[in-house]
């Protein structure tokens, strides 16, 4: 276990031999096998005005749309029917899928036997207890940063504790539960990422993702300066010390880490990573999910022969963390 002084050292220093670190503990407790998990990007309508997100309600530039109850369900059977076991439900936080709504979609995808995770947002405590009597395993939700004080400066009528609070509540009620962070935040500190990497092995998250953050145009960060490849760089060893930390959990190799870098997703499958989300959504609506410009599209043919010529094989479970256990050498 590093300390925090350590971990910022790690991060401060030019050395990345930890990547190496990382990528052997993530073939000792994960193996080899890669999980693949189907994103269904259902709305892009949203009610939170994050600063550096392009869903937030006031950009009027975006085109927004919405799937059907009956399209995400649609989208969720031709998942199945491509093989793969777990399907993600992502969305801006919506109002429109009332909880009521949310559990009959749930129900019906969970009668397809695939896991089901979910990232749409902060709720109450009951709403995630709904959710999850209906069938869904896992939840999302990222805490973006444990900087309390930039948190609540790029979240406007949110707050930091709700949001540490949401997690435990995921966690309470059995979900499988995922956080993360944005790396390379305007007056982010190397401290902050020390603490977010010990805030996710205090929460003992069971997945954890980590993109490096990439400016919106239409958003109020949209003309910050920010060193994109710096960004990249410091976003992979933070996830590789989270590997190291947390060694059973699922890492995804983030699609904002493939869109700064054509090489990102495999840079982060040698460094920790275990889990690709490939984008099963309509290709009408893909390029509208637009959270930042340029998103690099996750198409799940591309993505089988990454994994092919990485030498690595596809999972042939659901990729619960308890499943990882059987793949430990
Ligand atoms: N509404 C849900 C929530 O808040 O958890 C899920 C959707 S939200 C768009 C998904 C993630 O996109 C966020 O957790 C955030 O980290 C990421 N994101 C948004 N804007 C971004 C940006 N400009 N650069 C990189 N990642 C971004």
């Amino acid at each position: 276990m590093f300390s925090k002084e350590e971990i910022i050292k790690i991060l401060s220093s030019n050395d990345d031999s930890i990547l190496k670190t990382a990528d052997e503990i993530r073939k000792k407790y994960v193996g080899d096998t890669i999980h693949l998990r189907g994103l269904i990007e259902f709305s892009n309508y949203c009610n939170r005005t994050c600063y550096y997100c392009g869903l937030r309600c006031e950009n009027k530039s975006i085109q927004r749309y919405r799937l059907s109850p009956e399209e995400i369900i649609e989208t969720a059977q031709k998942g199945k029917e491509l093989g793969l076991q777990t399907i993600v439900l992502q969305s801006g936080e919506d109002y429109y899928f009332s909880t009521d709504i949310l559990c009959k979609i749930i129900e019906e995808i969970k009668k397809i036997d695939v896991a089901i995770t979910l990232s749409i947002g902060e709720k109450s405590y009951k709403e995630y207890q709904q959710l999850k009597n209906a069938g869904a395993d896992r939840y999302l939700l990222r805490i973006e940063t444990t900087d309390k004080t930039l948190y609540n400066k790029l979240h406007p009528n949110m707050s930091y504790e709700n949001r540490v609070e949401c997690l435990y509540n995921l966690k309470s009620l059995g979900f499988e539960t995922g956080t993360g962070c944005l790396v390379g935040l305007p007056n982010q500190t190397i401290e902050s990422l020390a603490n977010d990497v010990l805030f996710f092995k205090e929460l003992n998250a069971d997945m954890i993702g980590i993109g490096p953050f990439i400016p919106h145009p239409d958003t109020p960060l949209g003309n910050i300066n920010v060193d994109i490849n710096k960004n990249f760089e410091l976003s992979v060893k933070v996830m590789a010390l989270t590997r190291i930390l947390l060694k059973d959990i699922n890492i995804p190799a983030t699609t904002a880490m493939e869109t700064i870098n054509p090489k990102g997703q495999t840079i982060a499958l040698n460094s920790g990573a275990n889990v690709i989300m490939p984008n099963i959504t309509m290709e009408k609506y893909q390029t509208k999910y637009n959270i930042y410009p340029n998103k690099s599209n996750q198409i799940l043919s591309k993505t089988k022969n990454k994994i092919s010529l990485l030498g690595r094989t596809l999972s042939n479970t659901k990729g619960y963390r308890t499943d990882n256990k059987k793949n430990r050498k």
